[in-house]
């Protein structure tokens, strides 16, 4: 983004003379002005005002939303790991309470059982 190269132009007239001009905007408390979050220009030729968003503001908002897909992401592959430690669990405990089961095998599913427990809750915490 070379945002410097570009000719602006008005898009009432297109006249290419703009010069900058400094444009409040009022917050609704009297007399209070925010710095706007803009760079504003006026026409030379027609007085009409174009707006263009500051570098910064562009580049915090591309920020901003690449935090947010990957907050998504991150949700939707806790969700996926959580339904299937949910599942495994569920096996896991019906080896434990099968009697045909060797003690092997139980011990080995009592141990997997409490892995899965401790993720589980990380995840439902995570996902909370
Ligand atoms: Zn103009």
């Amino acid at each position: 983004m070379n945002m410097a190269s570009i000719q602006r132009k008005c898009t009432v007239c297109g006249c290419t003379d703009l010069v900058p001009m400094k444009f409040a905007e009022l917050t609704g408390e009297p007399g209070v002005f925010l710095e706007p979050k803009v760079d504003s220009f006026a026409c030379v030729k027609c007085g009409h005002m174009e707006f263009f968003a500051k570098e910064a503001e562009i580049r915090n908002s591309i920020i901003q939303n690449d935090i947010r897909v990957e907050t998504e992401q991150k949700r939707s592959a806790a969700e996926k790991e959580l339904a299937e430690a949910k599942a495994e669990l569920e096996k896991a405990e019906s080896i434990v309470n099968d009697e045909t089961q060797e003690f092997k095998a139980i011990k080995a599913a009592q141990e997997r059982i409490s892995v899965l427990k401790a993720r589980i809750k990380e995840l439902e915490t995570f996902l909370r």
